[in-house]
């Protein structure tokens, strides 16, 4: 039995168990048995206690102990769904969120989208009247403060994986720390993997705070209760490469190999950074395999990264059978996400993608980057759940002791900050250098930020949302470059296809990922490749899709991804919805494709590039900030170098690559952007 204890000085309570999470190999059990397994199930009794007295509870708890499947279903069993209110259960990213609703349902044996619920951008499998226990990200916690912004329906939040330090999760803190001034009922349960507690503690607890409140007994206690519920895992074994790799993938692949070869069965779970190098490794990890001959025949190889389809998350959760060993490959979604039974291996490139972003010259990107020695022990620790593990760590030891960072960089300091501002404009926060963060974000991205809100229309000279176009940009989920080029594209009357457009833009690649077709793939896209670019690219396809009646026959010969394109018309659908709204009427421009052009230019004029030199394979210069940039090699553009160019992301790898690039004329910028582009030659300050 755990014991409790309590400290003076804080109202800290910590739990003191040797309780290890020892559950005895693979077979068959029953979900109850399965439930009562896991660590967290010896804290029932105690989480329940500390979440009725105390207004915020902070738990800390190992990978896998049973935090995310279970405290939701204990407060419900507890009676903190009854009369028709709902607890809620965040999460950072949406696959996770798909997953563990689904898991809680089949644990509670109940239809998905009913009792048990979720909610992701785009895909709500909740029910209003039905849903207790609901699963969303942070992100759509937030867009629900719109509408409710004191979130009157939940008697609990969780807020969980607060460890990731999102950005949506960290302005999901702020925001509920002010709102549970004005709902003293309601109960936070942050949850992590590994937080500093006592800093979260202290964040929820300012000083007035404790003065204003006291003596008011009927109160729950303002002191958030950190309780820790680390059960211990198994050891694992940690080895490190002798030499740095050149080519984490290619080690990855020898590595798994090697295991496959050497080591007794057991999964194996290999961390590399996104869905490109996982292909690429499992492409490579399927000819070795097949060269390999005998040994390697029993080898499932999985990929997991977000934007998988129900079928392919299945794969990945189901018993491996007996005789195979399943090698799953994975972004760090499964680092703290998602925990996967049976694996006994760790491969770790030490790599994961993140998000950069530099005030200065205002480009922000997705950067394959070093990780740190948080998240190097918590992908080690996956391997110790069912028994002594192994991890391989293609990094060398001297690394990781002297050059990874102790702790990751909270996302909110690393990115581009014009979403996280418009959305808290909308729910009326005005000052917002002045806001509660957990961690403050730099004044100069606010800056910016503040810079291209002005610019795009959506704030007026005291900062405040424009009306109607700020309000309106606001209500579009999306982030506010695109809400801004729909509204646009309404005046200019061709709204039917930017839509249609906008709708592709929020999936990750409509294309059919080519293992080992990559000439086919190039193929297929010439056939659909429009002058002007990407953008009028995705057009004609979505119109061949809709010609060929939406045939999955279509796709397939044309290597695009058809459960990618019902997803496209879904998203069409509800941005249809929300146009409508808005009083936005659905027209179309025919082939007046300049129109399409402006429309995007409207929205995403910041991103404007100029071609500096068709040598070294086309150097573009963003017009803002001079700095060098290149068509990625997966555009029509590419090659093809117009001189002006918008572009809608950018990644980074030896070099910063446009992703999706459209050929604008330089005459529209201080067309639809006079301020940003005028006032910058002279006088870089703003409004
Ligand atoms: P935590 O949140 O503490 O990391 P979880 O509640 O996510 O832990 O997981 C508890 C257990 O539930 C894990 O051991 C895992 O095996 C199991 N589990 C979670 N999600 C699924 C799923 N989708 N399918 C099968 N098992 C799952
Ligand atoms: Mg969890």
């Amino acid at each position: 039995k755990p014991r409790l204890v309590e400290d003076e000085d804080g109202g800290v309570i910590f739990l003191s168990s040797s309780y290890s999470s020892s559950s005895s190999g693979y077979g068959y059990v029953s979900i109850e048995k399965q439930r009562q397994r896991l660590t967290v199930y010896k804290y029932r009794t105690a989480i329940l206690y500390l979440v009725e007295s105390h207004a915020t509870t902070i738990v800390v708890g190992e990978t896998g102990s049973g935090k995310t499947t279970q405290i939701p279903q204990f407060l419900k069993e507890a009676g903190w769904a009854d009369s028709g209110r709902v607890i809620a259960c965040t999460q950072p990213r949406r696959l996770a969120v798909q997953a563990v609703a689904s898991r809680v349902a089949e644990e509670m044996g109940v239809k998905l989208g009913e009792e048990v619920g979720y909610t992701i951008r785009f895909e709500d499998i909740s029910n209003p009247d039905l849903t207790r226990i609901k699963f969303l990200t942070d992100g759509v916690l937030l867009r629900e403060m719109m509408d409710d912004p004191l979130l009157t329906k939940y008697s609990v939040i969780m807020v969980d994986e607060a460890h990731e330090r999102s950005i949506s999760t960290d302005i999901v803190l702020g925001l509920l720390k002010k709102i549970q001034k004005r709902r003293p009922e309601l109960r936070l349960i942050i949850s992590s993997a590994t937080i500093e507690a006592k800093s979260m503690s202290n964040f929820f607890l300012s000083s007035k705070r404790r003065q204003a409140l006291e003596g008011e007994e009927l109160r729950p206690r303002l002191e958030p209760a950190i309780l820790s519920v680390e059960g211990r895992g198994f050891n694992v074994q940690i080895h490190y490469v002798e030499d740095p790799v050149r080519d984490y993938v290619q080690a990855a692949v020898s590595t798994v190999l090697l295991i496959n070869d050497k080591e007794p069965p057991g999964d194996i779970l290999v961390f590399l950074t996104g869905q490109d190098d996982i292909d690429a490794a499992i492409k490579l990890l399927t000819e070795e395999a097949r060269s390999n001959g005998k040994n390697s025949s029993g080898l499932i190889i999985l990929p997991l990264y977000s934007g998988l389809t129900r079928a392919e998350q299945d794969l990945i959760f189901s018993p491996t059978p007996k005789g195979k060993r399943k090698v799953v490959i994975s972004t760090n979604i499964a680092e703290t996400s998602l925990t996967l039974e049976g694996i006994v291996y760790v491969v770790d490139s030490g790599f994961s993608k993140q998000r950069f972003y530099n005030p200065i010259s205002d480009i922000e990107n997705l950067v394959v980057a070093p990780i740190s020695k948080a998240s190097a022990r918590q992908r080690a620790g996956r391997a110790g759940r069912l028994r002594p593990g192994m991890c391989y760590r293609l990094y060398t030891e001297e690394y990781f002791l002297n050059e990874m960072s102790v702790q990751g960089i909270p996302e909110i300091q690393r990115s581009n900050l014009v979403s996280c501002v418009i959305q808290l404009k909308a729910l009326g926060i005005d000052n917002i250098l002045g806001f509660d963060w957990p961690a403050s974000p730099s004044p100069e991205s606010m800056i910016r930020a503040l810079e291209v809100l002005f610019s795009l229309g959506v704030l007026d000279d005291d900062a405040k949302l424009t009306s109607p176009v700020g309000f309106q940009v606001a209500e579009i989920p999306l982030e506010p470059m695109i809400a801004k080029m729909i509204l646009s594209s309404n005046e200019l009357g061709c709204s039917d296809e930017i839509i249609a457009i906008a709708a592709v833009l929020s999936i990750q690649s409509i294309w059919f990922s080519a293992r080992g077709a990559q000439k086919e793939l190039d193929e297929a896209k010439l056939r659909f490749a429009a002058a002007e670019g990407d953008h009028v690219t995705f057009l004609n396809i979505y119109k061949g899709f809709l010609q060929s009646g939406r045939s999955s026959k279509w796709c397939h010969k044309n290597f695009i991804n058809y459960h990618a394109m019902k997803k496209v018309m879904e998203i069409r659908e509800q941005l249809k919805r929300i146009a409508l709204r808005l009083g936005i009427v659905l027209k179309s421009c025919e082939t007046d494709m300049q129109l399409v052009r402006k429309a995007v230019t409207a929205g995403f004029f910041a991103n404007a590039c100029r071609l500096e030199a068709y040598s070294h394979g086309g150097m573009y210069k963003t017009i803002r900030g001079s700095q060098e940039v290149y068509i990625h090699p997966s555009s029509v553009l590419f090659r093809v170098n117009p001189k002006c160019v918008i572009y809608h992301s950018l990644v980074s790898t030896d070099r910063q690559y446009m992703r999706n690039v459209i050929s604008i004329d330089p005459s529209w910028l201080t067309e639809v952007a006079p301020h940003f582009y005028q006032q910058q030659r002279h006088n870089p300050t703003i409004h």
